[in-house]
């Protein structure tokens, strides 16, 4: 698994969500392998929910909080320029305690093009994690996906849409 997926599952094991929190997922945005920024889901709502709101109102109603993508882009670009970086996204499922499905959802994806983020690297399952290519958040298609096992070997044909949230 890569190490920044390994490192944002640790804080996210680490962090103190609260306890009504149905998902727990975290966030890295990586700089030539500086970590510039972290972030976290959280309930409140934030400013891209309401600039996306025709999206966020969309059947996916758990889109009007605010996502560990957001959360670091929030926090991220009062110090830096997030042009050019990467983000790492990790998922724990509640019900195991395994990782799981962490692939960013639409509106981060409209949210981390705007800010120059054009890699996603997310958590599927213990074993799994996709690589993305943001560079058409109106698509939200998966053919710009790639899947990877932990030992970094490509994984064709991996249905991800077979995989839920
Ligand atoms: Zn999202």
């Amino acid at each position: 698994m890569h190490k920044f997926i390994r490192l944002a599952e640790q804080n996210l094991r680490c962090h103190n969500y609260d306890s009504k929190q149905d998902f727990r997922l975290s966030a890295v945005i990586v700089r030539g392998g500086n970590v510039v920024s972290t972030g976290f889901n959280k309930h409140n709502t934030n400013s891209f929910v309401e600039h996306y709101t025709d999206i966020a109102r969309g059947p996916r109603s758990y889109c009007l909080s605010t996502h560990a993508e957001m959360d670091a882009v929030l926090k991220g670009r009062e110090r830096t320029n997030l042009r050019g970086c990467k983000i790492f996204v990790c998922r724990v499922r509640n019900d195991n305690n395994s990782l799981g499905m962490a692939r960013p959802c639409v509106i981060c994806q409209h949210v981390l093009y705007n800010y120059g983020i054009k890699r996603a690297y997310y958590s599927i399952d213990n074993n799994t994690y996709g690589v993305m290519k943001i560079d058409n958040p109106a698509k939200n298609y998966y053919e710009n996906d790639r899947v990877f096992n932990r030992s970094h070997d490509e994984i064709e044909n991996f249905d991800l849409e077979s995989l839920v949230y």
